[in-house]
C-alpha cells in the first residue's frame, strides 16, 4: 500500500474591527436586534453610491505587508455576480485577479514541529464586503438579518501547490495569523462570534507524485479544534477512500462538531462562473511608495519576532516567552515593567505565577487591576536586596492585588522586612532543636530527610520573615554541635 502525503489550502475570511461597514456609515458591531444596523447602501436600494471605507482599506494593506506581500499600487474592486437571499445587491464588491488584491506572494512563518521556522506561502489578501446572514425564525419560516451586510471583509488566501501538510500545520497557521491580525488591531479574532472563518481545503496524493489529488473543502469550522480535527478526518478518510480503490469527487462538506465527522454538502462540477467585472461605481485605489512605506513603519513588533526577542535578547525560556507573547497586552505590561529597570526573568516568573492565578481567579486583565508594572518592579527589587523572603513576598504581592497600596509600604506597615542578623536567627534555631529533641534524634540516627522539617519550625517561629539562606547554614552549624 503506498504511503499518502497531505496537502491543506486555507481560506481565511476575517471582518475588520472598523466603526463603520464597507460603503455606507452605518455601524459594525456583533448581536443586537435583526436589520437595526442598515440603509439603503448596504440594503442595495437603486439609485445608492458606495464610498470606500478607507480605515478598511489601511487594515487590509497592514495585514498584506506584515504578512510580506507584495502591494498592488493600484487595485480595482469587482463585483462577483451570483443569487442569494443574504445577498441583497445580486453582487458581492470583491477583487479579482492575480495581482490586482490589496497584498499578493507573501508568506507567514509558523514554527517548525523539528524547531526552527516553516514558511507558509500566500497567494492573495484582499478586501471585499460581507453578506447577510439567514436566519431561522420561531414561526417555522425563514428571515434575512442585513446586520451583516457590507461589513468589511478581508481574505486571506494560501499560495498553491500548498505548503500546509499535516492537521497540526494548518492549525498552527490559523493560531499565527490569528495572532497577527489581532496585534495589528484589524480584527478582534473571535471564531466563535463569526469575525474569523476558515474554511481548509484538503486533498491526499501518493508520496513522490507530482500530480495533486482530488480536493474536498470544509465548511463551519468555529475552532482551532475543529479545524485540526476536521482536517485530520478528511486525510483519513480520502486515504481510506484511495486505499479501496474508490474515486474522490470534488465536493464541499460540513462538519459536525459533535460526531467529530464531515458529511457531503454538495459536489463541484465545475467552477462557478461569477462574471466578475469592475464596478464602475468605485474608482480604482493608487497608493504611492511613501505612503507604503508609512505604513511599514507603523506596524507593530509581531508576535514571533517578540517571542524571538524575548528569548534571544531577554533570555526567557521559550515557554515563558510565548506565554507573554499570546496576549498583546499582557506582553505590553511585561515590558513597561522591563523598561523600569525590572529583571525580565524575575518579572516574568510573578506574571506567568502569582499575578496570572489571581487575575484568572478574579476574571481581571493586567492593566485594569491594581498591580501597575512600577509595583512588580518594586517587588522583585526587595526580594533581590534581601529584604523580604520569597515567602513574605507572595503576601505583599497578594496584598497589593487586592489594596493596590506599593509594596515597599506594605512592607513597612508590617515590619515584614527580612530577617539577616545572625544572632537572632541562631536563637531561633537553638529554641526549635530543644523544642524537638526527638528529632534531632532522629537527624543524629541518619534520617537526614527531617532537616526540611526542622527549617520550616525556624521559619514559623520567625513568622516566614528569616533569611532562609542563612537558617539553613545556622542550622547546620547546630545541629552538628548538637
Ligand atoms: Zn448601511
Amino acid at each position: 500500500m503506498p504511503e499518502y502525503v497531505a496537502s491543506v489550502g486555507m481560506e481565511v475570511h476575517a471582518e475588520l474591527s472598523t466603526q463603520s461597514k464597507m460603503f455606507c456609515r452605518c455601524p459594525v458591531a456583533f448581536g443586537g436586534e435583526p436589520n437595526t444596523r442598515v440603509c439603503p447602501i448596504c440594503l442595495g436600494m437603486p439609485g445608492t453610491l458606495p464610498v470606500p471605507n478607507r480605515a478598511a482599506i489601511e487594515m487590509v494593506l497592514k495585514t498584506a505587508l506584515a504578512l510580506n506581500c507584495q502591494i498592488a499600487m493600484t487595485s480595482v474592486f469587482h463585483r462577483k455576480n451570483y443569487f442569494y437571499p443574504d445577498l441583497p445587491k445580486g453582487y458581492q464588491v470583491s477583487q479579482y485577479g492575480e495581482t490586482n488584491p490589496l497584498g499578493y506572494n507573501g508568506y507567514l512563518e509558523i514554527p517548525a514541529s523539528g524547531g526552527g521556522t516553516k514558511r507558509i506561502g500566500i497567494r492573495r489578501v484582499h478586501l471585499e464586503e460581507d453578506t447577510g446572514k439567514l436566519m431561522h425564525l420561531p414561526s417555522g419560516g425563514s428571515g434575512v438579518d442585513f446586520n451583516r451586510a457590507g461589513v468589511p471583509l478581508m481574505e486571506i488566501v494560501t499560495d498553491f501547490p500548498p505548503d500546509i501538510e499535516t492537521p497540526d500545520e494548518a492549525k498552527e497557521y490559523l493560531a499565527q495569523l490569528r495572532h497577527i491580525l489581532v496585534y495589528l488591531g484589524v480584527c478582534d479574532g473571535k471564531m466563535e462570534e463569526g469575525s474569523m472563518r476558515c474554511e481548509p481545503n484538503i486533498s491526499v496524493r501518493p508520496v513522490g507524485s507530482e500530480t495533486y489529488g482530488i480536493k474536498s473543502e470544509l465548511k463551519n469550522l468555529n475552532s482551532f479544534r475543529s479545524v485540526q480535527l476536521g482536517v485530520a478526518f478528511e486525510v483519513r478518510r480520502q486515504i481510506a477512500a484511495l486505499a479501496t480503490g474508490a474515486t474522490l469527487r470534488q465536493e464541499t462538506r460540513g462538519w459536525d462538531e459533535n460526531r467529530e465527522a464531515s458529511y457531503p454538502m454538495r459536489i463541484k462540477e465545475s467552477e462557478n462562473d461569477y462574471r466578475y467585472f469592475p464596478c464602475p461605481d468605485l474608482v480604482p485605489m493608487k497608493f504611492d511608495e511613501a505612503a507604503i512605506e508609512a505604513l511599514r513603519a507603523s506596524l507593530p513588533e509581531l508576535p514571533l519576532a517578540k517571542l524571538r526577542r524575548y528569548r534571544e535578547s531577554l533570555g526567557l525560556s521559550d515557554y515563558d516567552a510565548g506565554l507573554l507573547v499570546a496576549d498583546k497586552d499582557w506582553a505590553t505590561y511585561f515590558e513597561q515593567a522591563v523598561e523600569l529597570g525590572g529583571d525580565p526573568k524575575a518579572v516574568c516568573n510573578w506574571m506567568n505565577g502569582d499575578f496570572a492565578k489571581m487575575l484568572n481567579e478574579t476574571g481581571q486583565s493586567a492593566s485594569a487591576s491594581k498591580v501597575t508594572p512600577a509595583h512588580l518592579v518594586e517587588l522583585v527589587r526587595l526580594i533581590a536586596s534581601g529584604t523580604i523572603s520569597g515567602k513574605i513576598a507572595k503576601e505583599v504581592f497578594a496584598e497589593t492585588f487586592r489594596t493596590g497600596q506599593a509594596p515597599a509600604q506594605i512592607v513597612e506597615a508590617k515590619g515584614a522586612t527580612q530577617i539577616s542578623d545572625l544572632g537572632a536567627i541562631e536563637s531561633a534555631v537553638l529554641r526549635v532543636l530543644k523544642d524537638n529533641a526527638d528529632v534531632v534524634a532522629k537527624y543524629k540516627s541518619g534520617q537526614t530527610s527531617v532537616g526540611g522539617f526542622l527549617i520550616g519550625q525556624v521559619m514559623r517561629e520567625t513568622k516566614g520573615r528569616a533569611n532562609p539562606q542563612l537558617v539553613r547554614e545556622a542550622l547546620d552549624k547546630a545541629l552538628e554541635e548538637a
